[in-house]
């Protein structure tokens, strides 16, 4: 099946149309009409080739809403017509300790997990492409239901920012009651002080902006501290029975651990660049952990996709034209602005002049296999 998108096709260059063939369904796939895709930070990070491991070209995107065109041989769990979201991954091996636990997203089996986009594509090694385009094709076990009263617009961000946030609160056991620091108020964060009050935490949001106190106080947090103000931060020593710290950059980690209870976890999902130093002495004596997190499994993506439907937690979201998309990564490289950026597709699909003119991108790796088997 031949589909268009956006794509950069070498680092530092701009958004430009690309057109390439995505396999035809096969027994088991589902074939999507995206509706929307949410723009992610970690989009910037593997356009940018932040991690050292881009594959250009890259069609990015894991933040997918679309609609059922058709369904391949096999699949029970959707029709056509059914509104789907797809999130950060697209396969794994269902095999190893980790799938069988729900945790595909930390697959180790032989055919590991595959990444919705800069993924190795199980069977033919090949690169894979996300949802910066009009269609895709995706195995039935990794493809989400939509609630009825959420809209295709704001699904996206669940199946990352939701999720990210949401696992590790469920995994550490937040209990209702629990004092919940969220740390860095974006993407990631607006979602997790709606998502830790509506599990029945107090939740107290940690951010360096003054400016952003009344829209989080909107969200449903209790309190906000801002950290660069010392004497509310020693007044709130050893305050938080958990801590999800979303701040994707290097920072000083200590002043968030002086925050901790004693027998606590502070987890960390948002900062891949490591810290300078940790002081041991208060991990020591007060049993602190300090812990990452990596999104979440299929099942438990359902799990907040259904929460968020129950309790009408939605992500702040603004719609963008395709066209857009350049601009709006100018604007993510600038700082982060506590919404997401969401494409509308028809936007894609109205840009005849993008569809004529687009290059067509084979993949850089295929050919290259790698060993996998589908
Ligand atoms: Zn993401
Ligand atoms: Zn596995």
């Amino acid at each position: 099946m031949q589909v268009y998108g956006y794509g950069i096709t070498e680092k530092g260059s701009n958004f430009v149309p690309v057109t390439f063939d995505r396999t035809d369904v096969r027994p088991g796939e589902v074939a999507i009409d995206i509706t929307h895709c949410g723009i992610c930070h970690s989009d910037l990070h593997q356009v940018d080739n932040d991690w050292g491991n881009t594959i250009y070209p890259c069609v990015p995107g894991h933040e997918i809403a679309g609609i059922v065109t058709s369904v391949g041989d096999g699949v029970t769990k959707f029709k056509a017509g059914d509104r789907v979201g797809v999130g950060c991954m697209v396969n794994s091996c269902q095999e190893c300790e980790a799938c069988r636990n729900h945790d595909e997203q930390y697959c180790s089996g032989p055919k590991s997990c595959t990444l919705t986009y800069n993924g190795t594509k199980a069977g033919d090694g090949s690169n894979t492409y996300g949802g910066y385009t009009n269609a895709m094709i995706v195995r039935e076990e990794f493809v989400l239901k939509v609630p009825d009263t959420i809209s295709n617009e704001v699904v996206g961000p669940i199946l990352c920012a939701g999720i990210t946030t949401y696992q590790p609160m469920k995994h550490f056991g937040l209990k209702k009651g629990d004092t919940l620091g969220v740390a860095g108020i974006g993407g990631l964060g607006h979602m997790a002080i709606q998502i830790g009050k509506a599990m029945g935490a107090r939740v107290v949001a940690l951010t360096t902006s003054p400016n952003k106190r009344d829209e989080i106080l909107k969200l449903g947090a209790d309190e906000v501290l801002i950290t660069t103000d010392a004497d509310a931060m020693a007044k709130a020593a050893q305050s938080l029975d958990m801590m999800i710290n979303t701040i994707p950059v290097k920072h000083d980690i200590n002043p968030y651990v002086s925050l901790m209870k004693p027998n606590t976890m502070l987890l960390l999902v948002g900062n891949m660049n490591g810290f300078d130093s940790v002081e041991s002495g208060p991990l020591v004596f007060n049993r602190i952990g300090i812990a990452g997190s990596l999104i979440g499994g299929i099942k438990d993506t359902q799990e907040i996709l259904d929460l968020c439907a129950e309790h009408g937690i939605e992500p702040i979201t603004k719609l963008v034209s395709i066209r857009e998309v350049d601009g709006v990564f100018e604007e993510l490289r600038n700082g982060n602005p506590g919404y997401r950026h969401v494409i509308d597709m028809q936007t894609l699909k109205d840009d005849a002049d993008g569809q004529k003119n687009a290059r067509t991108i084979a993949d850089p790796t295929r050919g290259a296999v790698v060993g996998r088997a589908a």
